[in-house]
């Protein structure tokens, strides 16, 4: 796909109650408000009254894990990953990760989200797919050496590295240990040196159940926040996705170490891990939070509308508390705003070109407050048109070529025999 679309304008949206325009350049929002319309050679758009909202940020996923969608859904964390994930991927190709990552892609985008945050194995496929389809992501290959092969585990990373140092501005890379009891000290440590050194960011699980919390306090005497901390793996530029057995402590040294938090309610709530992310604490504490959908396998939907009622839901519901996280609230977290490393945030000008405008009458959204009807009532079916980067990846909730990517991933699903 071409770095460099042609100038778009958007006329007629509606922002905050106001009609409004907007219009980009290279990948960036140039001009908002009132009165702005296109120059001479623009792509134009009439958004008729649509509602002009920011895209929402998937904070923890696995793309190409769509290959993966409706397997071993009824069987523990543990149980899933030995049993049905590991094997398969054990023998994974390239072209897998790509066309899984396709897919993922293309029901991100239909359902609004512009950016998103990947562990998953042969990362530079998932790069190419991004690439691709047009989206943004930072993205980790993921780093395990349960099987002992640590010095191999660190050749792996170290070339994952450099095969995403040659994508484009719209793709960053991470590196990714997959969790605590899958990743050695020694690994871990060399992780954080090395994160450390390039200044890029670091994705890891951390404490999405019980077990993992008590494991690691008999193994290491300490829970795992604290256990990640005294290896150095703690910083600006880390993101702990699930965080659900998270302690205060935990949450008070997250927050003073400047580091994000991304919640997965669906995926947590699917794999029954017991507990909910406790955001009232975390928010006391002043953690940064985002939020995510975790992998097709484990969820199994990507529309990160879902994830948001969720979140809110099991917020109010676990705190006994309406009060617990208000819809503007749970959007922010929702578009990234919440969480600046993420990526997303607010429109506007000299920001990123990305943005959504929303079916215009859509019923869901036709009475009430619009963050209210957006957390409780939306689904991603009421997102019209996505744009990233100042180009049109979906209008009128059409994406070309999404009928070849959806014959293309099933084909690759069906190749692996996922038992
Ligand atoms: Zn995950």
């Amino acid at each position: 796909m071409a770095e460099r679309p042609a100038p778009l304008a958007v006329t007629g949206a509606v922002l905050d109650g106001a009609t409004v325009g907007l219009r980009c350049e290279e990948g960036t929002i140039v001009a908002l408000g009132p009165g702005v319309g296109p120059r001479p050679g623009d792509e134009a758009i009439d958004a008729a009254g649509a509602p002009l909202v920011a895209p929402l940020v998937n904070g923890h996923t696995h793309a190409a894990m769509t290959l993966f969608r409706g397997h071993g859904g009824d069987l523990p964390l543990m149980r899933w990953l030995r049993e049905v994930v590991w094997p398969v991927e054990a023998r994974l190709e390239p072209e897998d990760v790509y066309w899984g990552t396709r897919l993922a892609c293309v029901e991100m985008v239909r359902n609004g989200t512009a950016r998103f945050w990947d562990m998953y194995w042969h990362p530079g496929a998932t790069a190419r797919a991004v690439e691709d389809a047009g989206m943004r992501a930072t993205i980790g290959g993921p780093l395990f050496d349960a099987d002992g092969d640590t010095d191999g585990m660190r050749k792996t990373a170290l070339g994952n590295l450099d095969e995403l140092a040659d994508t484009g501005p719209r793709i960053g890379a991470a590196l990714a240990p997959h969790a605590i009891y899958t990743v050695s000290d020694e690994l871990l440590r060399w992780t954080a040196e090395q994160a450390a050194e390039r200044e890029i960011p670091v994705h890891i699980h951390l404490s999405e159940t019980e077990q993992e919390v008590s494991d690691c306090v008999e193994r290491h005497g300490v829970r795992p926040a604290q256990y990640l901390d005294r290896l150095g793996m703690l910083g600006e530029r880390t993101v702990l996705a699930h965080g659900v057995w998270l302690d205060d402590g935990e949450l008070e040294l997250i927050a003073e170490r400047g580091c994000t938090v991304v919640t997965n309610p669906v995926a947590n709530m699917k794999l029954a891990v017991g507990g909910v992310f406790p955001y009232p604490a975390a928010r006391s504490a002043g953690v940064q939070v985002g939020l995510g959908t975790d992998g097709a396998g484990s969820n199994d939907s990507l529309d990160l509308f879902s994830d948001l009622k969720v979140l809110a839901l099991a917020q109010r519901h676990a705190a006994g508390d309406p009060k617990a996280l208000p819809a503007e609230e749970a959007w922010r977290i929702a578009t990234g705003a919440a969480a600046p490393l993420l990526g997303g945030g607010e429109l506007r000008v000299t920001g990123p070109a990305d943005f959504l405008l929303l079916r215009a009458g859509s019923p869901e959204l036709s009475v009430g407050d619009l963050h209210a009807d957006l957390v409780y009532s939306a689904s991603g079916s009421v997102v019209d048109t996505t744009v990233v980067a100042g180009r049109v990846l979906m209008r009128g909730g059409e994406i070309p070529g999404a009928g070849e990517i959806v014959a293309r991933a099933a084909e690759r699903s069906r190749r692996l025999e996922i038992g």
